[in-house]
């Protein structure tokens, strides 16, 4: 029987949502089902990094982000203190936030609560086509096999059943994914680690810290270690309490009474006004999923991987997850690629993931989450100031063809990133000049492959419009200091290329491919590297 789409997105957080805008953009036709009627409720992350931010900055979805976020000088800070109103006991400027780091992107990080980010994602899925959205729609049964998924929606408004055929799916259900235990995915790593509860709450603390304006305010008391999680810096906050267990707590005594009753402690105002507006106890895991894909299945997001929030990755690493993944589906979908591309997804994104979980909970561990502290616990150094995993990550797989040159390495690959074009990077941000214009090489990326030559790399130009490209829009190609200008002089440098060199880059802004100079036969060398990416190799060029 024929598919009824093409892809089934399972869940409607913040990964299902952009799996839907980037498989649109790719003009995949998506059915995304999310068993809540709305999106959600409750504002567990704020912290969107810079190259999560490029992402959307891509998609078009950049400047509405910031619009329902917070401006960046009203969430500068960290700060420990004894209470609110109490004793300071330090405060940081995030390493991330140095002038060198951020220099390396042309956008910025982003402070915008998950409950007004995914109003605004649900806003462009819904808008953009071919993607469709379904709340109050459950998946509950699950069939599969090689060519593709039959799946039981539950809609939860009229209380009926239907069968939708589609040939892939993306479960992005979140930490309890129900697919993911059907598939039997085992998950590597450490589970419940600590125990917390958020509390959610409205109270008017301007006076305690409109003076020092900051993402997080850490509360280190002998019998109470909680921190208040900025939301909208005046009236809006979050409250998350450490370690529960460790202090006698259990989840049940958080009642809104004893909630507002902690929050007036950590502020050490005794008689603020607080109403408790939503509180909700959870366990810190660290675990990933030992495979992403099974046949037509992928696991995306919180499905996929589990990790401490500190440090600010779980939503990001899940975000830039199906970013790898859209383009992927895209192209095998048309007909331009083989299915093995679609093996490259696993090869890249489970091992990243394993990386940034082990750093998020050495995070944990360095702020003493799972022991009981008497005095402050300061973080390690590496706490937001993860560089490295932010624009560093490296992916080696058959989406990647290597150059032969040895990987770049910097002393410390979390915290420190040397921007490179070596394939398999993300490649790197160089401001470019067209006319009037001032744009970022990053800019350049849509949802084709795209070219980039040395000033003097015509024939690479030439030969990319001429290369067989089938079921692909035409590849796009400029020739950095001829086309666009280089105005700082330094794009032939960080790409590592001669004038007459060429980069091929992916749909997702990563290196598929470098001559770090010209070609005896150019036209031939891409049509090659082309044909190796797309899973064609046998193909010879005519
Ligand atoms: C206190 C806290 C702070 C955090 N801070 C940050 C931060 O600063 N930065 C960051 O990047 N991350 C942060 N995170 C992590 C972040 O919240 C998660 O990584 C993110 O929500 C994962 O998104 P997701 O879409 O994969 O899953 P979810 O947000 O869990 O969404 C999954 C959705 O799927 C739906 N669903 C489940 N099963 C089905 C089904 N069978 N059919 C239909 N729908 C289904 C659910 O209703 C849900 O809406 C934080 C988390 C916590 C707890």
């Amino acid at each position: 029987m024929a598919n009824d789409i093409d892809v089934l997105i399972a869940g409607g957080g913040p990964v299902g949502l952009t799996a839907s805008i980037l498989l649109s953009r790719h003009g995949v036709r998506s059915l995304l089902v999310e068993r809540h009627p709305g999106t959600a409720i409750q504002p567990k992350s704020r912290g969107i990094n810079p190259r999560t931010m490029e992402v959307y900055r891509q998609c078009g979805l950049e400047d509405a982000i910031r619009a329902a976020g917070l401006p960046v000088e009203r969430t500068g800070l960290i700060v420990w203190a004894e209470s609110l109103a109490g004793k300071e006991i330090e405060r940081r400027i995030p390493g991330r936030a140095s002038p060198t780091n951020m220099a390396m992107s042309p956008v910025r990080n982003c402070l915008c609560a998950q409950d007004d980010l995914e109003p605004v994602l649900r806003r462009f899925a819904e808008e953009a086509k071919p993607g469709e959205l379904r709340f109050s729609t459950e998946l509950t049964a699950l069939t599969y096999d090689d060519s593709g998924v039959r799946a039981v929606l539950h809609d939860r408004t009229s209380n009926t059943e239907s069968v939708v055929r589609a040939r892939y799916l993306i479960a992005a259900e979140g930490a309890q994914s129900r697919v993911r235990r059907q598939l039997g995915v085992k998950m590597l790593g450490e589970e419940r680690v600590y125990d917390s509860v958020n509390i959610l709450f409205h109270a008017d603390l301007r006076q305690w810290v409109e003076h020092r304006p900051a993402a997080l305010y850490f509360i280190e008391q002998p019998e109470l270690r909680g921190t208040f999680l900025t939301i909208n810096g005046t009236d809006r906050w979050g409250f998350l309490i450490h370690s529960i267990s460790q202090y006698g707590f259990k989840p049940e005594d958080f009642t809104p009474e004893l909630c507002a009753r902690l929050v007036r402690q950590a502020a050490g105002v005794p008689d603020l006004q607080v109403s408790v507006l939503g509180v909700s106890p959870w366990e810190a895991s660290a675990i990933v999923a030992d495979r992403y894909r099974d046949g037509p299945v992928f696991l995306a997001g919180d499905a996929a991987h589990e990790m401490p929030p500190t440090g600010g990755f779980g939503l990001n690493t899940g975000a830039q997850d199906v970013h790898n993944l859209a383009w992927k589906l895209a192209a095998v979908l048309r007909g331009g690629a083989d299915p093995a591309l679609l093996d490259s997804y696993h090869a890249e994104r489970q091992p990243l993931a394993e990386t940034i979980t082990r750093a998020a909970l050495a995070n944990a561990l360095s702020m003493g989450r799972t022991t009981r502290a008497t005095s402050a616990v300061l973080p390690r150094r590496e706490f937001l100031n993860e560089q490295g995993l932010i624009f560093g990550i490296t992916y080696t797989s058959n989406a990647v063809i290597p150059d032969g040159t040895p990987p770049v390495t910097v002393a410390d690959p979390t915290t420190e990133y040397a921007a490179n074009a070596r394939p398999g990077s993300r490649a790197p941000h160089v401001w470019l000049q067209r006319g009037e214009q001032r744009l970022s090489t990053i800019d350049l990326f849509r949802t084709q492959f795209t070219l980039l030559a040395g000033r003097d790399g015509a024939a690479w130009i030439d030969a990319a419009r001429k290369i067989a490209w089938p079921s692909w829009p035409p590849l796009l190609a400029y020739r950095i200091g001829a086309d666009l200008m280089d105005p700082d002089d330094n794009w032939h440098t960080i790409y590592g290329v001669q004038p007459d060199g060429a980069v091929l880059i992916r749909p997702d802004g990563y290196v598929a491919w470098r001559s770090a100079s010209a070609a005896r036969d150019p036209h031939r060398t891409l049509q090659d590297a082309a044909n190796r990416l797309l899973g064609r190799a046998r193909e010879t060029v005519s």
